[in-house]
């Protein structure tokens, strides 16, 4: 998922943006209530993690702006605030769910799960492209029916090549959607983790998924189902 961050205590941003990272999302961080809300309006994010008291302004006026404009991203409020009538208020302004801090981060994911799963109609979790099977919930790869382990980088890349089917996807598209960086590190970082998932994917197979398009990126031919 790519999730919108908006908290003002660095570490916690940090934090954050880090094991959100490792279990497999894209995280953008800020750390004030208008450049939160800006990047809210100005990308498309599948989930915004608010806080409520930020430098500038709460997180109410945020969720109340949202509300207004109609912006469709799910928000789960975090903070401190634990009092029931903040609960409340923050739900009644239109936030999916509200945890207080200090909170335990692998309820966060759980819950972050759940959110996944509201979002949509159950369906169109399970991406197919010939007889190869990606579920977006439960994270589960498989060709021919033998279970792939993927890591969190390999399943990201398959999840943006499945998404982006038919088309050349390049090197610099993958850094920002996989790695959210917007320059070229000068590494090879994304050719590896490709080599690797080209290795778990197309191993042995005659007629492997991901194609090099040479000097241009990578391509996933074929018709991707969701279902
Ligand atoms: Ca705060």
């Amino acid at each position: 998922m790519k999730i919108l961050v908006i908290e003002d205590e660095v570490k916690l941003g940090q934090f954050l943006g880090e094991g959100l990272a490792e279990a497999g999302h894209v995280c953008d961080h800020f750390m004030d209530g208008a450049g939160g809300l800006e990047a809210a309006r100005g990308a498309e994010y599948e989930l915004i993690i608010l806080d409520l008291m930020l430098p500038d302004m709460n997180g109410f006026e945020i969720l109340t702006n949202l509300r207004e404009s109609r912006h469709p991203t799910p928000v789960l409020v975090l903070s401190a605030l634990g009092d029931t009538d903040k609960v409340i208020q923050a739900l009644d302004l239109g936030a999916i769910d509200y945890m207080r801090k200090p909170f335990d981060f692998d309820e966060m994911l759980a819950r972050i799960r759940t959110i996944q799963r509201r979002g949509g109609n159950q369906s169109g979790y399970q991406l197919s492209v010939g007889d190869l099977q990606l579920n977006l919930l439960s994270r589960e790869v498989s060709r021919s029916g033998v279970r792939i382990n993927l890591s969190n980088r390999e399943f990201a890349l398959l999840e943006f090549l499945l998404t982006h089917s038919n088309q050349v996807v390049t090197k610099a598209q993958i850094l920002d959607k996989i790695w959210d960086i917007n320059f070229d590190p000068g590494s090879n970082i994304v050719e590896v983790h490709m080599y690797q998932l080209r290795k778990k994917i197309d191993k042995d197979t005659l007629e492997p998924l991901i194609q090099t398009v040479i000097g241009r990126g990578y391509l996933l031919k074929g018709e991707v189902i969701k279902s």
